[in-house]
């Protein structure tokens, strides 16, 4: 799960990183209060969306001229202006695809002059199985083509968790930013309190790009925090900064259901029990021709409700032109998938092509409940069989 940044910024300043003072808007009027309430004279004005590169955005609305998503005003009329710009347009930015975000909350806070900015994130490393403290001198840009282009400049340093964080880390993060005396003991300062911050929430991800010297200290201007979702249930307080408007709706419905769903670009519409089983479907799927409209995991023990809502979601997508089922029965039993998908294509009036493998506990009876429902499903004897019987079947279609 993600967060905006101004919530991001509230949690990392309780864990005591420096951020400078922000107000959260919905409104060109509350967006003028909240900078009334900050010293001045120099505002930013910040949309919030789940997505970065906003400074660099284009509006839609606005043409190619106009200015981002991140602006500096420095009169409460200019901070005035970049609402009125910002609010319910649609932030076209480098993460977002072309399709764009449209702003519904901005982020008014503190303008400061920045004379230096810098790159610091913390992210669980797979490979030493710790988190990695990835820093760089090369702060405000995007990072993977900093990465790609000048790989020297991006230094990683990982945290033994039987120690956990040292003195010597933020000493070598300094170091890394090239910073020395008291800016020094600052930036290892950040480095503890950011990393005190992703062990007690549970994250996944903290990026603050740019962390910045500016007026002297160094401060947190951007902050990008991603929560590992399994572990959420432990962090009422975090579930509450959801924002599900940010969310695909196909995504956030299935997530109510428990079923892994990820939509995709392709035309197959896919239900399959177990991640391995999903991805190998998926790859038949194209060794055949045509491309998976969506990953779904239906999970082991999936009831008919389930199946139903997932069938539901899957069908929701416009693009989808024939559905392949493909689940073996182990925990769960074919005849109960039988009986689920009978009930949610009678309840969906499905109009495109139906194939069905199973296998399992209880095929037989599955098959029995598929073949004398009256509904026009396609069976499948294995994967193979499968794929090519659903893209024979759309194409007959056309
Ligand atoms: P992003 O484009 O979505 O990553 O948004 P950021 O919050 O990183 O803002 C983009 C850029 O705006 C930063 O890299 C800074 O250069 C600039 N910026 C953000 N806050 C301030 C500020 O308070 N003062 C000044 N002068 N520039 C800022
Ligand atoms: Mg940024």
């Amino acid at each position: 799960m993600n967060i905006h940044e101004y919530q991001a910024k509230e949690l990392l300043a309780k864990f005591g990183a420096p951020v400078p003072a922000g107000h959260a808007a919905l409104t060109v009027a509350e967006a003028v209060e909240a900078a009334k309430k900050l010293p001045g004279p120099l505002y930013v004005v910040k949309a919030q969306i789940h997505a970065g590169g906003r400074g660099k955005g284009k509006f839609k609305e606005l043409g190619p001229d106009a200015k981002g998503g991140v602006r500096l005003a420095r009169t409460l009329e200019e901070v005035e202006a970049a609402a009125k710009d910002m609010l319910g347009n649609t932030l076209v930015t480098i993460q977002t695809g072309p399709a764009g975000k449209q702003v519904n909350r901005l982020y008014v806070t503190d303008g400061v002059d920045i004379e230096k900015e810098f790159y610091l994130a913390l992210l669980v490393d797979r490979a030493t199985g710790r988190i990695a403290i990835v820093a760089s001198t090369e702060g405000g840009m995007d990072i993977e083509t900093v990465a790609h282009d000048t790989p020297e400049k991006i230094h990683t340093i990982t945290v033994d968790p039987a120690t956990g964080i040292q003195p010597h880390h933020g000493r070598r993060v300094a170091a890394a930013l090239g910073l020395s005396g008291d800016l020094a003991k600052q930036a290892a300062k950040v480095t503890g309190a950011l990393y005190k911050a992703f062990l007690g929430t549970d994250a996944s991800q903290i990026e603050i790009n740019p962390l910045a010297i500016a007026g002297g200290q160094i401060q947190v201007l951007d902050a990008k925090v991603g929560f590992d979702g399994n572990a959420l249930f432990r962090h009422p307080d975090l579930m509450e900064l959801r924002d599900e408007t940010e969310e695909d709706p196909a995504e956030l419905e299935a997530s109510k259901y428990d079923l892994a769903y990820i939509k995709l670009d392709g035309d197959i519409g896919c239900m399959v029990n177990g991640a391995g089983l999903a991805m190998a479907t998926m790859d038949i799927i194209k060794l055949n021709g045509m491309f998976p409209a969506n990953f779904l995991d239906v999970g082991g023990g999936a009831s008919k409700e389930k199946v139903t809502a997932a069938f539901k979601i899957i069908l929701s997508d416009p693009a989808v032109k024939g559905i392949l089922v493909n689940i073996f029965g182990g925990i769960m039993r074919c005849d109960i998938i039988a009986e689920g998908i009978v009930a949610a294509a009678k309840e969906v009036n499905l109009a495109v092509p139906l194939v069905v493998r199973l296998e399992g506990t209880n095929v037989q009876q599955g098959k029995d409940i598929l073949a004398s429902s009256g509904l026009a499903i396609v069976p499948a004897d294995d994967l193979g069989d499968a794929a090519k019987k659903i893209v024979a079947e759309v194409k007959k279609v056309g």
